[in-house]
């Protein structure tokens, strides 16, 4: 490793991205540009697992379906959302060196406290009171001011129609839900899940891939009769779950609280159906994505910061220390009927539902995920040193392989045996990294770097009584196994 050793967390996770693979800047041989990154062959693999482990705990439930749409849309679409009048970011200019900068963030560096939601007068009032300054060449800053963050794209000749690039991927989803609400025989809950691109043009992207200009949005929309939302068919499974809290009280006093869901309830007034949802969303979390308890809360928004629309808004906030703190990596939203309802008014289209000889509009609860934010603070959570060793403790569901095999020699029938073991493994569906170069222990370290759990290795003993040693990442043991008897894929 050429960094010194006291680099910063971020400059390490950037240079392990960098030379392992996992990903690095955009169009970097022309100089790149902010906020774009590429994934690398190992991140593009963490990164499909990461969606794949996403889809089986979100959409194994019934009625659960994923659809896929196109990330230019009309811009009928955004006036019906709102986004053309309310997605807006604040700014404020400096009189200096004219650099535009996202008014919230400066305050929020000067201040060390969140600014979100606030007006721009008030933003601007924040701004005097503190003298703060242009934090690149100290100059005088301008009233803040806002500008909507969206990529607008003429398509087609001539005069062409106006488009925009989606800003998240729900409203592919909105518009569709008429027909897919027909074509899965008109029940509710319906849910539709939509993995995939986002853009926006934010002031200042940074980082790394927790602020992009392009990313990825895993979310599901369910559709359901708000007449339902006190219950859940399934919440006795969780309603002794323990939820981890950080409510707009515990916000004033800097405490977490945990709290059955049946308590979610009863104490905080949150209906069942969404209190399913927090357990879901928690589980994932900690169960398969093994995020430790202290680096995981959600936290409730208060009616400046959240969207208008949202009834109900607490977002899944992770502790990731390379990007100074508690860092929104999703939310769980209710969303009312505000969608359909914009786009009832604006296509035109009869958007309810019929059932039971109700008709009534559907609401939304939307999950919704930001995949890149996610990678980037599992990766910091795994990351760490002991003496020279660099171990990347990633959870198994999105490890890049599965497990490393390693013949102990090139000679002796010995890389024979290991192609039979790598067959025996690819036949159980493992992904396998085969690598033959090198001392063993420079071979466990080069794993250890990025997050393989098991090397297996091929010795003389496998040629005569058919066992490996399978060698474990966190605890560094190695133990002799019957090949047969190897790892079968983990199940969640
Ligand atoms: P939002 O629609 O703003 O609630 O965003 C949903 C999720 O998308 C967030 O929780 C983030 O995980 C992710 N996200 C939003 N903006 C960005 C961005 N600029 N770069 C990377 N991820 C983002």
């Amino acid at each position: 490793m050429d960094l010194k050793k006291d680099a910063s967390k971020a400059d390490k996770l950037e240079d392990l991205a960098l030379r392992r693979g996992f990903f690095n800047q955009a169009s970097e041989i022309y100089g790149g540009a902010g906020g774009l990154y590429d994934y690398g062959y190992l991140g593009t693999l963490v990164k499909r697992k990461f969606e794949n482990t996403w889809r089986k705990h979100f959409l194994s439930e019934q009625s659960m379906f994923e659809i896929e749409t196109t990330t230019l849309m009309p811009e009928s679409v955004f006036v019906a959302s709102g986004h053309i009048k309310n997605f807006l970011d604040p700014t404020t200019r400096c009189k200096g060196c004219g650099t535009i900068h996202r008014a919230d963030h400066i305050i929020e560096e000067f201040l060390h406290e969140t600014f979100e939601g606030l007006s721009t007068e008030k933003l601007t009032e924040i701004i005097r009171k503190h003298r703060i300054k242009c934090p690149k060449c100290k100059g005088e800053l301008e009233d803040a001011a806002t500008v909507n963050m969206m990529f607008p794209v003429t398509i087609g000749v001539g005069e062409g129609i106006k488009t925009y690039l989606r800003p998240e991927t729900a409203q592919g989803v909105y518009v569709n839900f008429k027909r897919s609400f027909e074509q899965l025989r008109k029940k509710l809950p319906m849910g539709l899940a939509l993995v995939g691109k986002a853009y926006r043009n934010e002031i200042s992207p940074r980082n790394l891939l927790i602020r992009m200009r392009e990313f990825t949005q895993a979310e599901l929309q369910i559709f359901f009769d708000p007449q339902h939302i006190d219950k859940h068919e399934k919440f006795h499974d969780i309603e002794n779950y323990k939820l981890v809290l950080y409510s707009i009280a515990d916000r004033k006093s800097n405490t977490i609280t945990e709290i059955s869901c049946s308590d979610a309830v009863k104490k905080l007034h949150l209906p069942q159906f969404y209190v399913y949802y927090l357990a879901k969303i928690q589980k994932f979390y900690s169960e398969v994505l093994r995020v430790p308890k202290q680096a995981f809360r959600f936290k409730e928004l208060n009616e400046e910061e959240r969207a208008f629309y949202n009834k109900i808004h607490w977002d899944i906030e992770i502790f990731v220390e390379s990007a100074g703190g508690w860092k929104e990596c999703g939310g769980l939203h209710y969303r009312t009927d505000h969608d359909l309802s914009g786009h009832q008014k604006i296509s035109k289209q009869d958007l309810s539902v019929n059932i039971d000889g109700r008709s009534f509009i559907p609401h939304v609860l939307e999950l919704s995920f930001g995949v890149d934010r996610n990678i980037y603070a599992l990766l910091d959570l795994a990351y760490r040193e002991e003496g020279d060793r660099i171990v990347l403790s990633l959870p198994e569901a999105v490890t890049p392989f599965d497990a490393a095999l390693f013949p102990l020699v090139n000679k002796d029938n010995i890389p024979q045996k290991a192609e039979e073991v790598k067959k025996f493994l690819k036949m159980k569906d493992l992904s396998i990294f085969y690598d033959e170069s090198g001392s063993i222990g420079k071979r466990y370290r080069r794993m250890d770097e990025i997050g393989v759990v098991n090397c297996v290795t091929v010795d003389h003993q496998s040629l005569q009584d058919n066992t490996v040693t399978v060698r474990n990442r966190d605890t560094m043991l190695q133990t002799r196994v019957k090949i047969e008897n190897m790892f079968r894929k983990v199940e969640f």
